[in-house]
């Protein structure tokens, strides 16, 4: 008997004009970091996002760095980053000479929890970056009432949520500016990539400046800071511009794969979906589900159980301050907890409706072995 294939957690659909654009590029030879993609794919990012300017990079991480540098982050101050994050988000900080000051999460949706931002707010602080979270809004109200009462910069890192919306604002609308990620598994990809979008158009020449080496734009091989080369090609911007083209239908087939798993998880003991808030339009980056009892041990069983029955997952991230990098001996208890207890099951555009019931199924097998009630 042959094994049934893996079904991955994530996989990119490019069905859409991403062969042809990209063979334009090589039949023109613009495959470098000039061309009609870049302008067409930046200039159609920021009215998705609906701001005035985007500037494109080589990858999200890049795209937090570079929006950090030129905000003026850098050694000596302090930025509000949440405990239960991708690394990139924190590495952002650490990068800039700054240093990433932690705040856990809510049990809701793990976002980071806004009242409790105030008690780590110091007289070095100059940012707060809040994380929209496996595609789930942050609550920015609050977070943008306080950078305004304590003068802080918002950045808002956007990497998981392209689409998703925040009391009828679109996410990367919200702050100075935000962040994105275009990593194969994202919800738009153009293999790596990033881009920084902001409505201030200051800021935005100079993420141009920091992108491109620092070069003057009047004079040539004039270098007035230290930039960097975070330049993406044109071959990418062609199929972010493919992608971009098809990011309704992308999203669409997400929402239907996680009203299918919704439907299908809810008669399962033991286990909870992630919440989302009345307030957000979220966008099913990785669907999350939350063991309701037990800890690290039970989820890796169950990621186990469903890995023997072809079927990937992933733990949710892992707290920062357990970081090598970054440890410290505090307790934030709800990032540890539901971290602990959290796992991501494959979404992504081309998942049918058997592969999530099969999914859940599975799911359903792996519990009952372990005894949930
Ligand atoms: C993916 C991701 C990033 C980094 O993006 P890369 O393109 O992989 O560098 C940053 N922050 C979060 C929350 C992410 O999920």
């Amino acid at each position: 008997m042959t094994p049934r294939p893996l079904l991955p957690v994530a996989a990119p659909s490019l069905a859409g004009n991403e062969r042809a654009y990209v063979l334009e590029c090589l039949d023109s030879t613009w495959i470098s970091s000039n061309g009609r993609y870049l302008d067409a794919f930046e200039a159609a990012f920021a009215r998705f996002c609906g701001v005035s300017h985007a500037v494109a990079v080589n990858n999200g991480t890049a795209a937090l760095h570079l929006a950090l540098t030129a905000l003026g982050i850098g050694p000596g101050d302090e930025v509000i980053v949440p405990d239960l994050t991708y690394i990139a988000s924190v590495n952002a900080v650490t990068y800039c000479g700054a240093k990433p000051v932690f705040v856990d999460s809510e049990p809701e949706t793990l976002n980071v929890d806004p009242d409790q931002i105030a008690a780590r707010i110091t007289s070095r602080t100059r940012a707060i970056l809040p994380v929209h979270l496996y595609g789930h809004p942050a609550d920015m109200d609050p977070i943008l009432d306080l950078a305004e009462r304590h003068n802080l910069i918002v950045v808002e890192d956007a990497a998981e949520a392209h689409g998703a919306s925040y009391r009828g604002r679109p996410v990367g609308s919200l702050g100075a500016c935000a962040a994105f990620s275009f990593y194969g598994n994202k919800i738009i990809t153009t293999g790596e990539g990033g881009m920084v979008v902001t409505d201030d158009a200051a800021l935005a020449a100079r993420l141009r400046l920091y992108r491109g080496q620092g070069v003057d734009p009047q004079r040539r091989y004039i270098h007035p800071v230290v930039g960097f080369n975070y330049r993406m090609t044109n071959i990418a911007a062609a199929i972010g511009l493919a992608q971009l083209e098809r990011v309704e239908e992308i999203l669409t087939a997400r929402r239907q794969i996680a009203t299918w798993y919704a439907e299908r998880l809810a008669g399962i003991n033991g286990l909870r979906l992630l919440g989302a808030e009345s307030w957000a339009v979220p966008v099913p980056w990785l669907i999350t589900v939350l063991l309701t009892e037990g800890a690290a041990r039970e989820r890796d069983a169950v990621m186990a159980a469903l890995l023997a029955e072809g079927i990937d997952s992933r733990p949710v991230f892992h707290p920062m301050h357990d970081q090598p990098p970054y440890y410290e001996n505090i307790r934030y208890p709800v990032a540890e907890t539901w971290s602990a207890r959290g796992l991501n099951l494959p979404t992504f555009e081309a998942l049918t409706q058997a592969d999530v019931t099969a999914v859940c199924a599975a799911l359903r097998r792996a519990l009952t072995e372990l005894g949930a009630p």
